[in-house]
């Protein structure tokens, strides 16, 4: 099989020589385990902190090790009797062509939707946008809802189901292209692209002319500039799901002490104490009781067109590292995917 291994630890963006493509022998499954052929691989900002030795949720990937993520395909062998040989499954397989998991950590792709959804909109990230947006966002109708990365999956979920429930939804996206589709194909009322401002100042007052009546829920997918703009903008009882910080995963800032700027944590806590605002954070991984949830309500709204969705599809294992420093630097459109059979 062929795999992508973690050759050194990235300084700030990751670059090729980070990466490496092997040949491995193919893993054969033990008892109660299963070997799938990757179809589809799923490229996502975490990536980004495993390659990381530092302390998180999660563990670092080794030196020498394959990177790891999910990926979606069929069955090529079992020893467990919930598969079968031709069933298709998603699993976290890492970057590579095959993979071997536990029976119980595959799930089962339900039928009648391309299986790439199973990555994207169906997947982790739809469900993160559709959890964080739900559970600690609490939608109503008639509030405003800013949300960045908005063309990619987490961001057109939460602007798709806060617009069905009634709120209005302003975008922000890098480029001219992303803010067009934020609201042709994702419905955004507005889009702001924050490539286009220099500061945090003018992208403020853009945002307040895009958001007339302040903003009520802010789900912050990607901290740095747009976190700025936004926070003086809070109405009274606001609320802001905690998603990630991809403005920072390639700068150091979120470690420790590199990059730190001014103080600003006592403009951050005034803020939150006087608007009495909610700021809770989430890592989805601890919420997967309410996958079933989600997917009854999502699934057929996807089928149906209701819910649209964007994929960014790569050729070739030995093409994922190139994905994967664009998706960080924003050059994917939509959910990046990497079509391996
Ligand atoms: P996307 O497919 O949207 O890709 C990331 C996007 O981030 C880029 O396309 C780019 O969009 C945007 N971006 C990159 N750098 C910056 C920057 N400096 N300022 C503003 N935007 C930037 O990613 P996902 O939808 O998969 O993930 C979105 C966020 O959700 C990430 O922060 C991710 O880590 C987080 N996440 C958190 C989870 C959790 O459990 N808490 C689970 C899944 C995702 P553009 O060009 O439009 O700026």
């Amino acid at each position: 099989m062929k795999c992508i291994t973690l050759a050194a630890r990235p300084e700030g963006a990751p670059k090729d020589s980070d990466f490496k493509l092997e040949t491995r022998p193919v893993p054969e499954p033990s008892e109660g385990e299963v070997l799938v052929r990757v179809h589809y691989m799923s490229l996502d900002p975490y990536m980004r902190g495993r390659m990381d030795d530092a302390k998180s949720y999660a563990e670092p990937v080794p030196l020498g090790g394959i990177m790891e993520g999910g990926g979606a395909g069929e069955v090529i062998a079992s020893n467990d009797p919930g598969f079968k040989p031709g069933d298709m499954a998603f699993g976290m397989f890492g970057w590579a062509t095959h993979g071997v998991q536990p029976a119980k950590m595959l799930r089962k792709l339900p039928e009648g939707l391309p299986i790439t959804t199973s990555l994207g909109v169906l997947g982790m990230p739809g469900f993160t946008g559709w959890y964080g947006l739900t559970e600690i966002g609490k939608p109503k109708k008639g509030e405003t809802l800013v949300v960045a990365a908005a063309t990619g999956p987490v961001g057109s979920m939460v602007g798709q189901i806060a617009k069905a429930r009634g709120l209005r939804t302003v975008a922000i996206a890098g480029g001219a292209d992303k803010c067009r589709l934020a609201t042709e194909k994702f419905g955004f009322d507005a889009a702001l692209d924050h490539r286009a401002y220099d500061d945090a100042r003018s992208l403020r007052k853009a945002l307040a002319e895009a958001a007339p009546d302040g903003i009520d829920i802010y789900f912050e997918n990607v901290g740095g500039k747009v976190f700025e703009a936004v926070l003086p903008l809070m109405n009274r009882f606001g609320r802001i799901p905690v998603c990630g910080m991809i403005a920072g995963y390639n700068t150091g800032a979120l470690g420790g002490t590199a990059g730190a700027g001014p103080d600003r944590f006592p403009v951050f806590w005034r803020t939150l104490l006087v608007k009495h605002l909610l700021a809770q954070g989430f890592i989805i991984s601890n919420h997967f009781d309410r996958y079933g949830e989600f997917l009854n309500e999502v699934a057929p709204l996807v089928a149906s067109g209701d819910i649209a969705y964007l994929e960014d599809i790569a050729e070739g294992i030995e093409n994922a590292p190139a994905a994967f420093m664009g998706l960080l630097e924003g050059r994917n459109m939509g959910k990046q995917i990497v079509k391996l059979a």
